[in-house]
């Protein structure tokens, strides 16, 4: 992590940017956010919107899918990534809960069940509007983190405590949602750089982006002198 940045003021104009954006899976109900952001890990998000109509309308609460046959909760969700193994963990994670109202709501509870890790919980919390136990760290936080500096590994759990302790505890969740939608709009795997509003203070920018610019500047340049 760059030390000498003032990580807290330098996120803010992220953090304005994307104040109260809608999380892209569409959900309606907290039950629906947890079965859905299981799913979409390692798929996209466009397509678990696709497929929740059809399973929220035969599953449309925890009791319900607890009680789900696995070759038709099977069926509902076949085409999303590692499916099988998906069904599995839904079926015992209704099973473990129950009911809506006892969706637990804490780190420690929602990464004991099944299908659920740092990430996942830490969606789950923030959309919940508890406090944040950690900062969302999904695969572009994982680029747009360490371009900008703010974390120097790849490592999700490393990144995770790197912007924790670069930023206050009441702005993880804020932090973690910004970079996601920063990653999927601006930081993209070809970023671009000449529309991001956080270019000041981007390692990745002035490491790689000014340098690669400066023989064509100078290039012209001395072709303009001829
Ligand atoms: S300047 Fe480029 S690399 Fe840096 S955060 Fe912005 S888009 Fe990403």
């Amino acid at each position: 992590m760059n030390p000498d940045i003032n990580w807290a003021e330098a996120v803010k104009p992220l953090l304005k940017k994307y104040k109260g954006n809608p999380h892209p899976l569409e959900y309606r109900t907290l039950y629906e956010l947890m079965v859905m952001v299981i799913l979409a890990a390692r798929d996209s998000d466009k397509h678990i919107n696709s497929i929740a109509p059809a399973l929220f309308k035969t599953y449309p609460d925890m009791r319900s899918l607890s009680g789900a046959d696995a070759n038709v909760l099977q069926t509902l969700i076949t085409g999303v990534t590692n499916y099988k193994n998906k069904t599995q963990w839904l079926l015992k994670l209704a099973q473990t809960i129950g009911d809506d109202k006892k969706i637990p709501l804490t780190m420690e509870e929602l990464t004991k069940l099944p299908g659920i890790g740092r990430k996942t919980a830490n969606v789950i919390m923030h959309e919940a509007k508890v406090k944040p136990a950690g900062v969302i760290v999904d695969l572009h936080v994982v680029r747009v983190a360490p371009r900008l500096g703010i974390a120097d590994s790849t490592d999700p759990d490393k990144i995770e405590q790197q912007i924790m302790q670069a930023i206050s505890q009441k702005l993880w969740g804020e932090t973690g949602m910004a970079f996601s939608f920063h990653g999927r709009e601006i930081c993209r795997p070809k970023p671009l750089c000449p529309e991001c509003i956080v270019k000041n203070v981007c390692e990745y920018y002035h490491v790689v982006v000014l340098k690669e610019n400066k023989p064509k500047q100078s290039r012209i340049l001395s072709k303009t002198a001829n």
